[in-house]
């Protein structure tokens, strides 16, 4: 909830306050640079021994979070108030402009689906792993990401 409450106030500020467009670019860059639960989870991957992988790769769709492209194997990280996860949001209370924060979720997950159809339609094996995940299920996604990299890398000669 406390999370919440600063990402709406940030939208907020960004709604009202008028900035320049360098401000602007480096608001933007600021959401792009890498964020702690990605630390994490790349952090894991390697520990498991999983190399040669690429990160935000944005010529796919989605801009997957982690990519090895030889055995088209790629995973999101999804942050759970953005994406929709059920867990999470299940149990949100209704608050101001609810309407609204469930619409633009809604458009979120929307994109997610068209964005790994696209992946699968092109060849590609698609991971998701939920931000409230990380906290016990990393180990068991990591031998996933593990068991898909291996799998593929065969089959793919
Ligand atoms: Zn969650």
């Amino acid at each position: 909830m406390g999370d919440e409450r600063k990402i709406y106030g940030l939208e907020k500020l960004r709604e009202t306050l008028k900035v320049s467009e360098p401000t602007a670019k480096a608001m933007r860059s600021n959401r792009a640079t890498e964020t702690k639960p990605e630390i994490k989870l790349r952090q894991a991957l390697w520990a498991a021994g999983l190399r040669g992988y690429r990160k935000n790769v944005r010529r796919l769709p989605g801009a997957p979070d982690v990519v090895f492209g030889p055995s088209k194997v790629c995973v999101f990280l999804h942050g759970c108030f953005w994406h929709g996860c059920e867990r999470c949001t299940r149990n949100l209370k209704p608050r101001k402009n609810a309407a609204y924060w469930q619409a633009k979720i809604m458009r979120n997950q929307e994109r997610d689906r068209r964005n790994e159809a696209a992946l699968e339609a092109d060849g590609w094996f698609v991971l998701t792993i939920w931000e409230c995940e990380l906290k016990e299920g990393l180990p068991a996604f990591v031998e996933r990401v593990l068991q898909a990299v291996e799998r593929r890398r065969k089959s793919h000669g």
